[in-house]
């Protein structure tokens, strides 16, 4: 069994990026979420291996809902998914205990290598 991903973004097409490159190379997306809201959510009813996290998106954003996530799970894996000029929103996630980030848009060889090195 691959390890168990959560993928979380507010734009569908992100979400079925990220998929397309993850279950292509052995992971198991079990859930997919639209705002931090939900991402909490379902993190709780999942308990994925890993997550990844967009910033921006309604209801409550990326940075929020990894510090929400952090507080119920400090083991919790989160790779953040971040567009260009965001690099303070970046640094405050990696500071609340994101283990790496990913630039949009995605090459799959730096998303596959973040997530491998994460669940390291
Ligand atoms: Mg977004």
């Amino acid at each position: 069994m691959g390890k168990k991903i959560l993928i979380v973004d507010d734009a569908a097409f992100m979400r079925m990026m990220i998929k397309d490159i993850l279950s292509k190379n052995g992971y198991d997306v079990v859930g997919e979420a639209q705002d931090g809201a939900q991402a909490v959510e379902k993190y709780k009813e999942l308990s994925p291996d890993l997550v990844t996290m967009d910033i921006t998106m309604p209801e409550m954003d990326g940075i929020t809902a990894l510090k929400e996530i952090k507080k119920m799970s400090g083991e919790a894996k989160i790779i953040m998914c971040s567009a260009m000029g965001q690099q303070a929103m970046v640094i405050d996630a990696i500071q609340a205990g994101a283990k790496d980030f990913i630039v949009k848009p995605f090459q799959a060889d730096r998303v596959l290598e973040a997530i491998s090195k994460a669940l390291d």
